[in-house]
């Protein structure tokens, strides 16, 4: 998931989409008996600034199917979230992602995007109680 931040500017596209499909590794699904269905889906736009800061809105759904976290039935859950991230070439900047100036990797932020989604538990319904006849 890169984005050529300088064959954008040399495009003047200082502004655009991009939509990738990724898949997660296992280890960042965070709820027990619990997998991604399909993949992430990822979206989003971009704006480059005069400074080579690159603001990023990132969006990523997918439908995270399993055991229930209380009674083990078949579950499933579509997630959406939405984040914004700026990405920055200075790297003693810890409050935001860095980048080289070139070529900008959404994995990390879209990794933890991934992980900020996840709900704690995935139910088999809103009001599962727990139990397995129930
Ligand atoms: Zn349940």
């Amino acid at each position: 998931m890169i984005l050529e931040i300088k064959k954008l500017m040399a495009r003047a596209a200082y502004t655009g989409e991009f939509s990738f499909e990724y898949q997660p590794p296992q280890e960042s699904i965070l709820i027990p008996l619990c997998r991604i269905d399909g993949g992430v889906k990822v979206t989003g736009d971009y704006e480059i600034f005069e400074n080579d800061e690159v603001e990023v809105t990132l969006k990523i759904s997918y439908l995270l199917v399993g055991s229930c976290s209380y009674c083990l039935a078949d579950a499933q859950k579509p997630v959406e979230y939405s984040t914004d991230v700026l990405f920055v070439t200075d790297k003693d900047d810890c409050d935001n992602y860095v980048y080289d100036g070139n070529r900008l990797d959404l994995s990390t932020a879209v990794n933890d995007a991934l992980l900020f989604s996840q709900p704690k538990v995935l139910l088999c319904k809103e009001d599962c109680k727990g139990g397995k006849f129930n």
